[in-house]
């Protein structure tokens, strides 16, 4: 199909205003790195969501999701085909102890919410960056806790473009993964159980955690967060730091002196530059220690050709 003849059709769709044809990423990433999409969608209802991967599937396009980018680095070369962002779904609505958000918005503010509704439960996800779409596909977690503790269900649209509904028990909720890739689900919102609590008790947890995290992160550059997952019987960051390797630099990107678990953007890298030190990173620890370190960072895209 005619490219203009796509993006007629991707604005019938949408309006006008939610298309956007050569729209650069990088301010869309939190290691602030990547290329440009050839279409970038932002679509305000879940009928939309569903007719893009309608028309996707009718006229054979990749098709891509963005959530808020906090666990993604998208190659300098961009994306072709829709890159589809769901941020402006993104209401939060809670009921008694149970709060229902949809996938645009921010874990870390669902987690307020609940502070607000003094319901206990979400207080591990206070500082997590991501999306709720992004939160339930990584099974985020941190300090002890993780979606699946909470997550009830989840509202999906299929390979298909069909509304379903999934029990969170059948989206196979492990260690920063789920099934949700394997089954191309979109997840459009997710339902999240919670107990009633003390707002000043919840309140100082979230405190406790949120000092933690500014006090040992590198929050003050470019990152995509933890950039591996933590190996059994091992701690990534330890491995890491064993070997020396912080500081080390490739172009523009740097092992964190902070953190050894995370690399930061420190001047203008290249995706290329990053991921060049991840993979050296991962060599020299499997030399050194016989580990090797499994990434929990996604890289998406196309290097530049
Ligand atoms: C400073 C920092 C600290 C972090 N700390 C933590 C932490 O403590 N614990 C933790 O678990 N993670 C942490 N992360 C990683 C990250 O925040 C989580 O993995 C988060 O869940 C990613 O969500 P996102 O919306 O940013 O997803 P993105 O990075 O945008 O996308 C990640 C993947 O999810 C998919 N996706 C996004 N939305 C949807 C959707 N609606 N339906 C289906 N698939 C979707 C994307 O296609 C992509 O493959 C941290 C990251 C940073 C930068």
């Amino acid at each position: 199909m005619e490219k203009q003849t796509l993006l007629q059709y991707l604005k019938e769709i949408l309006g006008e205003e939610n298309v956007v044809e050569n729209k650069p990423l990088k301010n869309h990433t939190y290691t602030k790195l990547g290329g440009e999409a050839d279409f970038f969608v932002t679509p305000v209802t879940y009928e939309q969501v569903q007719q893009v991967v309608k028309l996707a599937n009718k006229i054979d396009i990749k098709f891509t999701l963005l959530g808020n980018g906090s666990n993604l680095i998208i190659r300098d070369g961009g994306i072709r085909g829709i890159v589809m962002y769901l941020g402006k779904l993104n209401k939060v609505t809670v009921s008694d102890t149970t709060i229902t958000a949809q996938s645009g918005s921010l874990i870390a503010d669902v987690s307020k919410q609940a502070l607000k509704s003094h319901l206990t439960g979400l207080e591990f996800a206070c500082g997590i960056p991501g999306s709720v779409g992004g939160a339930l596909f990584m099974n985020a977690g941190a300090y002890g806790g993780e979606i699946k503790d909470v997550l009830t269900n989840a509202k999906v649209v299929t390979i298909d473009g069909e509304l379903k509904t999934v029990l969170a028990d059948h989206l196979d909720l492990t260690y920063r993964s789920s099934n949700i890739p394997d089954n191309g689900y979109i997840v459009l919102e997710g339902e999240f159980a919670l107990k009633e609590g003390d707002y000043d008790g919840i309140k100082a947890v979230m405190d406790d955690l949120t000092f933690k995290r500014e006090s040992k992160q590198p929050l003050e550059y470019p990152t995509c967060g933890s950039v591996f997952k933590r190996p059994k019987g091992y701690f990534a960051g330890k491995l890491i730091q064993d070997s020396h390797l912080q500081g080390k630099q490739i172009g523009g990107a740097e092992v964190s002196r902070k953190h050894a678990g995370f690399i930061i953007n420190k001047d203008n890298a290249t995706a290329s530059e990053y991921i060049s030190l991840i993979k050296h990173v991962q060599q020299v620890v499997k030399e050194k220690y016989g580990v090797q370190l499994e990434r929990e960072v996604r890289i998406i895209g196309e290097d530049l050709s």
